[in-house]
């Protein structure tokens, strides 16, 4: 057999870097004992009445393909509950479409926008997996770099001064993977004055919007004048804590829906359908469970922050999402070598900041969707290796 002498890979995916975490995460499972502040995912088992659904629909036998869409009884129950919770009026038919994840909602949503090099504006510290699709759906990923001191707000100012004539949208992600930072209706509000005075188009990734502890959420396309240039991400991982059934959805105006549909029908067909009734469930009685978690999580929220603070790593209060993103910068160490350490001499898995973008340099992200024993635990060890240190 001969070898090949050139690679077939393309040229775009040889350029993309592994995710920074899946290292860690590598080194973490060859270890015993490690308390594992690292996985972005809920500690909670998917509510059983969403399970029970999923299961009756197998015995049912509804195991064929849904529409591309998703099922119309599903999409119904999204459009609805958008509404609801946040005042958002979008049509079951033409306007809502259920994808595997948040994750190919936002594959689906750049490949649909993206001509070649198109500029998306990225904000930082960001969601790993932002500025890779962004090069995959064959576009220029620019960052926008948020500071700590400025508790990770996105500022219309810094907006404009990476905006450029081939600038076609910009992510948002409130509240925030990695930092927590949830922007407020004011925060919004000014954003949006930059959107349109630049004809942008939003992607705006919701997907923690049922995880916020203090302030009523606004979604981005509720701001005056912003449904029309926004596509909603959101799904049922976290808010649900149904990260294994791979579901979520998209909400958009018609035309930019339909051309997320047309990849959509070619490349999936459709979301799994036993999924698809388990969602229904979670939407139609949910709300009670997910009240439930989203008390645990800010009960945790607050012991793990204050802890943070009291041990010497200085930390904001993050008012959604489930993850603490401390300052290390007082040990002198790099985010990686920090998280490194920890884990070799402590047995505490975080991701270094750095994994987020060069902003996240000198913070480490900690999920505290973990029982309050371990995060205690946690706590307990990182105050040792500080004073070793
Ligand atoms: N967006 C953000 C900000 C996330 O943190 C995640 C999951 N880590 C996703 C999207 C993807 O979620 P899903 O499981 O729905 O694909």
């Amino acid at each position: 057999m001969t070898r090949a002498t050139k690679t077939y890979v393309s040229e775009t995916v040889s350029r993309l870097k592994p995710s920074g975490i899946r290292r860690f995460f590598d080194l973490a499972a060859s270890m015993e004992g490690v308390i594992s502040l690292g996985v972005g995912e809920p500690d909670f088992v998917t509510a059983w009445s969403v399970r029970e659904a999923c299961i009756l629909s197998l015995e049912q036998g509804y195991t064929s393909y849904t529409a591309n869409a998703g099922l119309l009884a599903l999409r119904q129950e999204i459009s609805a509950y958008l509404s609801r919770k946040f005042g958002l009026s979008y049509r079951p038919d033409g306007e809502v479409l259920v994808t595997v994840g948040a994750s190919q909602a936002l594959d689906l949503a750049l490949r649909a926008i993206v001509n070649p090099r198109d500029e998306v504006i990225v904000v930082e510290p960001s969601f790993v997996s932002y500025s890779p699709l962004v090069a995959l759906a064959g576009g220029v990923p620019i960052s926008v770099r948020t500071n700590g001191a400025d508790h990770f707000k996105l500022r219309p100012q810094q907006i404009e001064e990476v905006v450029s004539p081939r600038t076609k949208a910009l992510i948002l992600c409130s509240p925030n993977n990695p930092t927590g930072t949830v922007l407020n209706q004011e925060d919004l509000a000014a954003i949006a004055r930059i959107v349109e005075k630049h004809d942008l188009l939003v992607i705006s990734d919701e997907i923690y919007a049922e995880l916020t502890y203090d302030e009523p959420y606004t979604s981005f396309p509720a701001v005056e004048g912003m449904r029309e240039r926004t596509i909603l991400v959101s799904g049922f991982s976290k808010g649900f804590a149904m990260t294994g059934w791979r579901l979520g959805f998209v909400a958009a105006p018609e035309e930019l829906l339909q051309a997320m549909l047309k990849i959509h029908q070619y490349a999936m067909m459709c979301a799994p359908t036993m999924a698809q009734y388990g969602a229904i469930e979670a939407l139609k009685n949910g709300e009670h469970d997910v009240d439930e978690m989203r008390k645990s999580y800010r009960r945790r929220r607050n012991y793990f922050v204050q802890s943070l603070n009291d041990i010497g790593l200085h930390c904001h209060l993050p008012g959604g999402a489930f993850y603490a993103f401390p300052s290390i910068a007082s040990t002198g160490m790099t985010s990686e070598q920090f998280a490194e350490r920890l884990l070799l001499e402590e047995k505490v898995a975080v991701v270094p900041g750095s994994v987020f973008g060069d902003s996240g340099e000198g913070y480490v992200r900690c999920s505290y969707a973990s029982s309050l024993e371990q995060l205690q635990e946690a706590i307990k060890r990182m105050k040792r290796f500080l004073s070793r240190i």
